[in-house]
């Protein structure tokens, strides 16, 4: 499962973001129960990708190869160099021979508790694109950015500068996950019609500054708290192309049902 074909439907991809959990003896179990959960017409109907920690990485590929579980390698982040002298760092080439498909790339918990810039994750677009891997591009607002009414100009301006000098081509095969910073692991979710016009604000940004061809092929994820009980309503907008999920991706029967939203509408 690694070609990057671009979409032209647009898919719904739902990926599990497990963050800084499990072991690679807990993640094998997960996906796993996972795959039991979740039948051959979810995955007609929907990608799903899961985003290990790098040390459970090659247990979870080599799960999915040998059974044959059809669900999408993620990782979490990489660095921008291709390799060299960077203690404690992984390269996206070495993701990439994994078998990797979609990294998480800009993630607020990255850029607020690691300092990670625009400039820097645009790097790492570039990298993971060179490496024939989909970025899964997170943007979104604080509270406080909100409530100023800063919200639109922020994503706007991490759109702008995260895909700088990307070509349109490359944008119409690409991810982006708008998730407001205050809904992140809160329990609190954006109602739907504001992650409604958030989404649709990233996809007329995408319009400005790479056509309209990259803006109808890109897919724009929604997270922030999603859950089964909320996962219908939001996935039924028409921007949100999918859901990045984390505290709820770590449960079994929990994501299955997200993954199965349709069924639980
Ligand atoms: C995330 O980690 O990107 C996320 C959305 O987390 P949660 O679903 O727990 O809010």
């Amino acid at each position: 499962m690694s070609d990057t074909t671009p979409d032209t439907v647009r898919r719904p991809l739902i990926s599990g973001n497990w963050k800084m959990n499990l072991n690679h003896f807990e993640a094998l179990k997960l996906v796993q129960e996972l795959s039991y959960e979740v039948t051959r017409d979810d995955v007609d109907a929907v990608d799903v990708s899961v985003h290990p920690p790098f040390t459970d990485i090659r247990t979870v590929q080599t799960a999915l190869e040998s059974d044959r579980i059809p669900f999408h390698l993620g990782a979490q982040h990489c660095h921008a160099e291709p390799s060299g002298a960077f203690t404690g760092e992984v390269a996206a080439p070495m993701l990439a021979k994994l078998g990797v498909r979609y990294v998480i790339v800009g993630h607020s918990e990255r850029r607020e508790v690691f300092g990670e810039t625009d400039d820097l994750v645009n790097a790492k677009v570039k990298a993971i694109l060179k490496n024939e891997m989909v970025p899964i591009l997170c943007v979104g607002e604080t509270l406080d950015e909100r409530e100023a009414g800063e919200a639109e100009a922020k994503v706007k301006a991490q759109l702008k500068a995260g895909l700088s000098r990307v070509k349109a081509e490359q944008v119409a095969t690409m991810v982006v996950a708008y998730e407001p910073i205050w809904a992140i692991g809160t329990g609190k979710t954006a109602s739907a019609d504001d992650a409604q016009a958030m989404c649709q604000t990233v996809r007329s940004s995408l319009e400005a500054t790479h056509g309209e061809d990259a803006a109808a092929s890109a897919r724009v994820q929604y997270g922030g708290s999603v859950k089964p009980i909320n996962a219908a309503e939001l996935m039924g907008q028409p921007d949100i192309d999918g859901a990045l999920v984390g505290g709820a991706s770590l449960e079994a029967e929990t994501f299955a049902k997200i993954i199965q939203y349709r069924l639980h509408d």
